[in-house]
């Protein structure tokens, strides 16, 4: 079994990025500036958005954080985003979800432009990537692409089952993961709850894609000997041994399934990593293209 270390990664990835920021502040006098709004208390998301913060630190991006209350108007959140699309200092932007519930997360990604998409969940967006066109690739898919690059993972040919079809990473990485290049051309199962007989789906695939967010749903007997897992889910259970008062579970019952795969993510360190750092190659793209 080997451990795809989306940390060590992602870190790797992060240098190359480094690099391609000095030679634009060298040549272009500019600096690649990320900006996230924020809105609520949600524990999750404010991890979520510093870890992302921080990461554009490291890679000498400038970044800005809007944070907003619980009860920010949807309107107020439509205008603050068509601010931030007619701000030329700002290459990309995020709009960190789950968002409040009186705000229309659709309309909200809709009213976000295009090229300022660097999660890449506008339906222009999402219409290239279904026709493989070059455009932003919502940054967890993305991340696991990039990581099964990275181990160079045969991907062709097999079966890729994805349990989860939620629009930001089951669906896309299921479509990306059936794509005429690689990785992809796997013949692609997508699972979901109304899915029957999950188990005898997963027992037949070569790459597992969990993202449902059920901590450790996928057991050992639902997994063939030397399957590909790759462990999207990331859910906080509470635990009065740690620090912070919680742990972080994924959807793979790691400790069983981890000796049948030949390869397997783990988490934490895994895809949350490779998420952040795809986000960066997002808006290096969009500087990039400005
Ligand atoms: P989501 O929007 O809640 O979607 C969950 C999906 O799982 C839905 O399609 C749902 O089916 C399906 N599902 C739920 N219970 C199921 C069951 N018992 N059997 C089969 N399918 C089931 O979740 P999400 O946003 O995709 O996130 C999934 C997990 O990934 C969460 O733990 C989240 O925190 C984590 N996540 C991690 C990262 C990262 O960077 N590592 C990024 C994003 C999300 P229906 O469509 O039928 O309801």
């Amino acid at each position: 079994m080997i451990l795809l270390d989306g940390k060590k990664t992602s870190l790797e990835i992060q240098a190359e990025i480094a690099e391609e920021v000095k030679v634009l502040k060298a040549n272009k006098g500019k600096t690649p500036h990320l900006a996230a709004i924020l809105v609520g208390n949600d524990g999750a998301s404010q991890t979520y958005v510093n870890a992302k913060v921080k990461a554009c630190e490291h890679v000498g991006f400038q970044s800005s954080l809007f944070r907003y209350p619980e009860d920010f108007s949807e309107k107020d959140l439509l205008a603050k985003i068509d601010a931030l699309n007619q701000d030329d200092s700002i290459d990309g932007f995020i709009v960190q979800l789950p968002l409040p519930k009186h705000i229309d997360v659709d309309k909200v990604i809709e009213q976000i432009h295009p090229d300022k998409d660097v999660d890449g969940f506008h339906p222009a967006n999402v219409g290239k990537l279904v026709k493989n066109f070059p455009t932003y690739i919502s940054a967890t898919p993305f991340g696991i692409i990039k990581l099964l690059e990275h181990y160079k993972i045969e991907t062709s040919g097999k079966h890729c089952v994805v349990i989860g079809r939620s629009q930001i990473v089951g669906l896309p990485m299921s479509i990306l993961m059936g794509r005429n290049t690689y990785p992809g051309n796997c013949t692609v199962t997508l699972c979901h709850s109304r899915t029957q007989n999950i188990a005898e789906i997963t027992r037949q695939a070569d790459i597992i894609i969990v993202a449902l967010g059920v901590p450790e749903f996928l057991k050992e007997d639902m997994v063939k000997e030397g399957a590909v897992v790759i462990d999207v889910g990331i859910t906080r259970i509470d635990d009065p041994s740690k620090a912070r008062g919680y742990r972080l579970v994924g959807d793979v019952d790691f400790e069983k399934v981890a000796p049948k795969s030949s390869y397997i993510t783990p988490v934490p360190g895994g895809v949350g990593p490779m998420t952040i750092t795809s986000l960066l190659c997002n808006t290096l793209l969009a500087s990039q293209k400005k």
